[in-house]
C-alpha cells in the first residue's frame, strides 16, 4: 500500500528540531527535511473516538481520534513502598507497569500505534524488537487483526521470543549487530508493500500512548508537581518523552515533576550526556548488561530526551550491574514486587540521586517499574 492510499487521521505531525510539518498519513520514520523523529499533535479538542467493542481508552479525548484497539492497558497499581522508602527517608511510590496486558509499559504505546495504523487501513506491521516492545506490538496486532513481523537479533532471549511468537507474529532472526535488525525491517517493507514499519523507537503515535502514564499519575497524585520526583529506567527514552508531553499537555509544562533517568553503566549515552551538559547522546561502546531493555547505544530521540529531562529539572545516574541485581532482589523480597532487571534501574537510582543532591531527603518520589519479572526468571 502506498502512502497516498492510506486514510489520513486528524491532527498533524511536526519536527521538534526544525519545525517542519508533515502529513499524518502513513508512518514516517523521521522529518523529511532533517531526519529527526517526529511528534504528533492531536486536533485541538480531540473529538471522542467511535468506540469499538465494549472498551474505550480512559483518556480518549487526549489521544489521536481513532477507534481504539485496547486490551485494558494502563490503570496499573500505584503502591507505596513498605521498606525502601522508609529506609532512605523518602515518601516513595511504585508505579507497577508490569501489570499491563503483556507485562510492560510498552502496551500503552502499542495500543495507540496499532489503533492509528489500523485507522489508516494498514494491514501488516513490522518492528525490530526482541523484548517487551515486540511482545506488545504482536499482541495488539493480533487484537486488531493485523499481520505482524518481528525482526530479532539471533542472541535474543528464547523466552521473550516465545511470547512474541505465541501472539502469532512471524519472527525473523537477524545475525550480526542490533542495527542489522532495523535494516532488515526496512528491506522487508520495501519488498512487501503491505508491510509498514511500526517502529516503537521513532513512531510519534507510540509516544502518544505513553503520555497516558502522566495522566494516570496526575489522577493518582493530584498534588504531583515540581516538588515531586519521577525516577525511571531510560533506554530509547520514549517513556520519559511521553511523561514530559503528558505533563505539558495537562498544563504542567512549567510545573512538571522532575524526571530523573536511570541507565545501566554498561550503556549510558543519555545519562553521561545529561551530566556533562551535552545536547546529544554520548558515543558509547555498549557492554553486556542485565538491563537489556535499556541497552540502546544510539537512541533515535536522544536530543529530545535530553532536552525534556533538562527542562523538568531532572538528573541522571549510571547504575552498576551489581546494584541492578541487588535492587531487583530487594523489590521482590522486601516489597513483594517481581520486576525485570531493566526496571530495577529505577529503585537502584534512588541512593545515588540522593548522594548527588538531585533528590533531597524527605522528598516525594515515584519510581516507575517498567516491566514484570516473570519473563526474566
Ligand atoms: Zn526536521
Amino acid at each position: 500500500m502506498t502512502e497516498s492510499e492510506r486514510a489520513p487521521i486528524p491532527g498533524y505531525l511536526y519536527c521538534p528540531r526544525c519545525g517542519q510539518q508533515d502529513s499524518p498519513r502513513g508512518a514516517p520514520e523521521g522529518c523529511s527535511r532533517c531526519g529527526e523523529p517526529l511528534s504528533y499533535e492531536p486536533p485541538p479538542q480531540g473529538a471522542p473516538a467511535a468506540v469499538v467493542g465494549a472498551q474505550d481508552w480512559p483518556y480518549t479525548a487526549l489521544l489521536p481520534p481513532v477507534p481504539p484497539v485496547t486490551l485494558g492497558e494502563g490503570r496499573t497499581p500505584l503502591v507505596p513502598s513498605r521498606c525502601i522508602g522508609p529506609q532512605l527517608g523518602l515518601d516513595l511510590w511504585f508505579k507497577v507497569e508490569g501489570a499491563n496486558p503483556t507485562g510492560s509499559f510498552k502496551d500503552r504505546g502499542a495500543s495507540v500505534l496499532v489503533s492509528v495504523l489500523r485507522a489508516m487501513n494498514v494491514s501488516a506491521v513490522a518492528d525490530d524488537s526482541s523484548g517487551n516492545a515486540g511482545a506488545a506490538l504482536a499482541a495488539y496486532a493480533a487484537r486488531a487483526g493485523l499481520r505482524a513481523r518481528l525482526f530479532v537479533p539471533e542472541h535474543a532471549s528464547p523466552r521473550k521470543l516465545a511470547q512474541i511468537g505465541a501472539y502469532g507474529a512471524e519472527l525473523t532472526t537477524v545475525p550480526g549487530p542490533r542495527s542489522r535488525c532495523e535494516e532488515a525491517v526496512r528491506k522487508a517493507c520495501r519488498d512487501d508493500p503491505a508491510l509498514v514499519y511500526a517502529s516503537h523507537n521513532t513512531s510519534p503515535y507510540f509516544i502518544e500512548g505513553l503520555t497516558t502514564l502522566a495522566y494516570e499519575l496526575l489522577e493518582g497524585i493530584p498534588e504531583l508537581g515540581p516538588e515531586w520526583h519521577v525516577v525511571l529506567p531510560v533506554g530509547g527514552g520514549g517513556l520519559l518523552l511521553g511523561l514530559a508531553r503528558g505533563f505539558s499537555r495537562m498544563g504542567r509544562a512549567g510545573a512538571s515533576p522532575r524526571l530523573h533517568m536511570a541507565q545501566p553503566a554498561a550503556c549510558a549515552p543519555l545519562a553521561k550526556a545529561l551530566l556533562r551538559g551535552a545536547t546529544s547522546p554520548e558515543a558509547v561502546e555498549p557492554l553486556a548488561t542485565l538491563a537489556e531493555g535499556a541497552s540502546i547505544p544510539k537512541p533515535h530521540r536522544g536530543r529530545q530526551v535530553l532536552a525534556a529531562a533538562r527542562a523538568s529539572g531532572g538528573s541522571a545516574v549510571a547504575i552498576s550491574e551489581e546494584s541492578i541485581q541487588r535492587a531487583q532482589e530487594k523489590l521482590a523480597r522486601e516489597e513483594g514486587i517481581l520486576i525485570e532487571p531493566t526496571s530495577a534501574l529505577a529503585p537502584a537510582a534512588l541512593s545515588p540521586l540522593m548522594a548527588d543532591g538531585a533528590v533531597p531527603a524527605g522528598a516525594h518520589v515515584v519510581a516507575v517499574l517498567t516491566g514484570t519479572g516473570l519473563k526474566a526468571l
